[in-house]
């Protein structure tokens, strides 16, 4: 295509496609850019599909300032002109492009959010928030399966997670990629790494009882039974012997890969404890048979926000996964993986506040990460059981599975985060203890 943009982005930095991280991009990019296509917002704005020197694409919201582009940052206009897009259209195409709205309101103001992120998320209003996909799928690879899970939840009644207000959506050869959704902000919502970490805080001081300090885990278990209740009745399937062993696989590669990088004492009490998460992680290895669903993928305290007063609670980020590949995101898995996922967060949540909390009651938040534990478990099961659904957790795969997230955190502490190295190591200690 050409139009006055095309030369601009041809002409930009290559950083142009990153947003501007608090903690500083790690994300290497290479040049040249070049604009594939883009729908023009009007007033200089626009979102591109951008594809860099390696052939990645991109999602970047656009605004020109002279003979220059830049990639817009909040309060530039660009996602408030994408929710205006969304009260004129209520499901409508234009060139490759598919806008689909499912709530009208005109709202004007952005803000950033501050929070460790994935994406890029902007708040319109204090009403809506546009959360821009980054990079997109290649060619033939899956886009998220955010839409279609939300739309599955919807369809079977789930109300738990913020109403969705509309997508932008590229269409190529029949294929939907997303590049943004819209969903409804909630007001003073903040997500579990924040409002858990104080609550346990609290407790630790003895400013919060216990009770008190156990009774989200508890609505987490509830919620998450009835996430996966309303999943199962879009559509439930079985594991065959070879995805089970695949997953037997792929964990046994994850933690030897984590072997081979993690060093020093670390290190070194992970080989300790290798050959009984070596067997741990065979058991997937039989878990043919299991009742596999759509699940969340991404599942942690992290992806819940708690609102209003009484609290509610709401269940956001359906991109799945984001250490597995766009196609192993869209396949149902056992239940026992998110909660597991949901397991493992309540045990970091824990350890945060042991790590960052001076003069912090340490045996307090111990007894804290056990019961949160078995608080969330416990209401899980039951909800499930008062839902006739008790078949969809294999308890079998929760302990092999708690494990195989502890292995990804040691590969994420490498990779991202070294000083995270401390909270596998503190888990697996509690899950693996030593035979001594
Ligand atoms: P990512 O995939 O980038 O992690 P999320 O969907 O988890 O994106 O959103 C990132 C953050 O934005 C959340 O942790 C939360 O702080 C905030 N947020 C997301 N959706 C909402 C919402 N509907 N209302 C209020 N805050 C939200
Ligand atoms: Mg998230
Ligand atoms: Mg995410």
């Amino acid at each position: 295509m050409t139009s006055p943009w095309t030369d601009l982005v041809a002409a930009a930095d290559p950083s142009l496609v990153l947003p501007v991280r608090p903690r500083g991009a790690t994300t290497e990019v290479t040049g040249p850019l070049s604009l594939v296509d883009l729908i023009d917002l009007g007033g200089g704005h626009s979102v591109g599909v951008v594809q860099t020197g390696d052939g990645d694409r991109w999602t970047v919201p656009l605004v020109r300032e002279g003979d220059t582009v830049r990639r817009s940052l909040p309060g530039d206009g660009t996602a408030e002109r994408l929710v205006a897009l969304l009260v004129q259209d209520t499901h409508a195409s234009s060139g490759p492009y598919r806008v689909s709205a499912w709530h009208h309101e005109t709202v004007t103001g952005e803000r950033g959010v501050t929070v460790d992120q994935t994406n890029e998320s902007v708040v319109v209003g204090e009403r809506a928030v546009v959360k821009w996909s980054l990079r997109l799928p290649s060619d033939g690879e899956p886009g998220s399966p955010a839409p279609q899970r939300l739309a599955a939840l919807a369809s079977a009644g789930f109300g738990e997670t913020p109403r969705p207000w509309g997508t932008l959506e590229r269409v190529v050869d029949g294929r939907a990629v997303l590049l943004a959704a819209v969903v409804e902000f909630l007001p003073g919502a903040v997500d579990g790494w924040d409002w858990m970490v104080e609550d346990v805080r609290a407790y630790a001081r003895g400013d919060l009882a216990l009770d008190a300090a156990l009774a989200p885990s508890r609505r987490l278990g509830s919620l998450t039974a009835r996430m996966h209740v309303a999943f199962a009745a879009t559509g439930r399937g079985e594991a065959t012997a070879e995805q089970a062993e695949a997953w037997s696989q792929a964990a046994r590669a994850d933690l030897a890969e984590a072997l081979e990088v993690v060093g020093g004492h670390e290190g070194d009490r992970l080989r300790a404890r290798a050959p009984r998460i070596e067997a741990e992680l065979d058991v997937l290895a039989s878990a043919a048979g299991a009742v596999l669903i759509d699940v969340h993928g991404d599942h942690h305290v992290g992806q819940v926000l708690r609102y209003g007063d009484p609290a509610q609670y709401s269940v956001t980020d359906l991109d799945g996964n984001p250490v597995l590949t766009p196609s192993e995101r869209l396949v149902r898995r056992p239940a026992a993986v998110d909660v597991a996922g949901m397991l493992a967060s309540l045990d970091h949540v824990g350890r945060v506040v042991l790590f960052r909390t001076e003069g912090v009651d340490a045996a307090a938040v111990r007894i804290w990460i056990e019961q949160a534990q078995a608080a969330f478990l416990h209401d899980y099961r039951e909800t499930l059981a008062g839902m006739m659904s008790a078949d969809l957790l294999d308890e079998r795969l929760l302990l092999p599975l708690r494990l195989h997230q502890e292995v990804r955190e040691y590969l994420y502490a490498v990779r991202h985060l070294p000083h995270w190295v401390y909270v596998p190591d503190l888990a697996l200690a509690d899950l693996i203890p030593s035979e001594e």
